[in-house]
């Protein structure tokens, strides 16, 4: 349920009626929907009718929301959400490229990237330090060095980091270097985890799971927003189907779906999505088209030696071009949405 505020109403009236809702054991969520007041109400236990909410004068209306998923839901909130990190937007009409190796491998590589990525218009530098990889055996990642590599790239060329935190333990330390975490499709429905960067101020990258229904996905997100974090990013990065001849299959209607069901951003990841660089561009562009907010890219200097994922990952000049015709769809996207 929310409530839709008159215009007219005051900071210490909305404060009032927060506090009430809070009293009465729910959250209390205070969004701004184009120019409409609103202010979501979160859980089900506590005791809070609609007659009581009707009492405050600033009431304008109080709605029910249908969903299961419900404040990150396009019925609690119309306008398209925008997240602003440190000046740049994703959700808006900038260019939203998240270009990186796989695993951040040595310092000298990830410098090298990060000026690649910064020298095609990119703002995002991602890439992994602690590694959900299939075999225990595999290389994991260089854990807490890799980030501060990461982070040194970043500063250096004046990149926003993303990075993928797998374990609540992990919050903490990876929260001191990077802007964004990453939550990886295997993660998607690590409740715990959910929860407590719910509890973080800074915005999460939420991967949709190996096999995740787009409901699944979206109240996977609910639980980092009905903790405390709206600030969500989601991915499409593929799913598991009876297609082998991939390595995953891109799910592009949910992409258009998505947009419909949700106000969130999305980007889309090809590069987990197909595990085949040849098809890592047309269907980036394509999803771009379909919606998608921006990409994430796995990129490498010389991707048949990469410790991880070099089947799926850009070398540099595949990158450039890439890079070159994404801004050219964002053009074109951009002239066919005002026809
Ligand atoms: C990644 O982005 O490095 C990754 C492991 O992706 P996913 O969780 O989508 O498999
Ligand atoms: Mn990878």
């Amino acid at each position: 349920m929310y409530v839709v505020l008159k215009e007219s109403s005051t900071c210490e009236e909305i404060l009032a009626l927060k506090e009430f809702i809070h009293n009465s054991g729910h959250g209390a969520l205070e969004i701004l929907d184009g120019s409409v007041k609103k202010i979501g109400i979160m859980g089900k236990n506590g005791n809070l009718s609609k007659e009581m909410l009707k009492e405050f004068s600033i009431v304008k209306e109080i709605i029910k929301i249908g969903k299961p998923f419900k404040f990150v839901s396009r019925e609690f909130k119309k306008e398209d959400t925008i997240i602003e990190i440190k000046g740049r937007k994703i959700g808006a009409t900038d260019l939203v490229l998240m270009a990186g190796p796989c695993s951040i491998e040595n310092r000298d590589m990830i410098m090298e990237i990060a000026k690649v990525v910064k020298e095609n218009g990119g703002e995002y530098l991602r890439g992994g330090a602690f590694k959900p990889r299939t075999s225990p055996y595999d290389f994991q990642g260089l854990g807490e060095e890799g980030l501060k590599f990461m982070r040194e790239a970043c500063d250096t060329y004046d990149l926003l980091m993303v990075t993928e935190v797998m374990d609540t333990r992990d919050i903490e330390l990876i929260g001191k270097y990077t802007d964004i975490f990453q939550v990886g499709a295997r993660n998607m429905q690590n409740f715990s985890l959910l929860k407590e960067l719910g509890k973080t101020n800074k915005p999460v990258l939420l991967k949709r799971g190996l096999s995740a229904t787009i409901r699944e996905f979206l109240m996977a997100a609910e639980y980092i927003v009905a903790f405390g974090n709206q600030q969500i990013i989601l991915c499409e990065r593929g799913i598991r189907t009876f297609e082998i001849a991939t390595r995953n299959t891109v799910d592009i209607n949910a992409i258009a779906l998505l947009k419909e069901k949700s106000h969130l951003p999305i980007i889309i990841d090809a590069s987990h999505g197909t595990g085949k660089k040849s098809l890592v561009e047309p269907v980036t562009l394509g999803c771009i088209l379909a919606g998608a907010d921006g990409a994430m890219v796995e990129i490498h200097e010389n991707p048949s030696c990469a410790l991880s994922d070099g089947e799926q990952s850009l070398n540099f000049a595949e990158f450039e071009i890439l890079c070159k015709k994404l801004k050219k769809t964002l053009e074109f996207k951009e002239i066919i949405r005002c026809l």
